[in-house]
């Protein structure tokens, strides 16, 4: 799935496009599609993955703020270590 299909697809599961931070109305050309999970972490190009945002939300994202990713860190990237190796998450998740 290409990740334009991603965000039109997003777009379709949430009932329109807007800014899912903010709440601001957006169009399929204005729309950011963002990585819920990074792809260098493992996140794919899919729906479920890509969350739509304006792009002062994208520019304002937590994630790029390295204090918090350390946080929201270690037990998750045990489980997505797993996803990427296996295809699906641990059972103990
Ligand atoms: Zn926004």
């Amino acid at each position: 799935m290409s990740w334009h299909n991603a965000k039109v697809e997003r777009a379709r599961q949430i009932g329109g496009w807007f800014c899912e931070d903010c709440g601001e109305t957006l169009t399929p050309m204005t729309a950011v599609g963002h990585h819920e999970r990074y792809r260098r972490n493992g996140g794919k190009s899919e729906a479920r993955n890509c969350r739509l945002r304006c792009g002062s939300c994208e520019q304002h994202d937590p994630h790029t703020n390295k204090s918090r990713q350390k946080k929201i860190g270690q037990s998750e990237t045990r489980a997505w270590k797993y996803y990427c190796q296996h295809g699906r998450l641990p059972r103990w998740r």
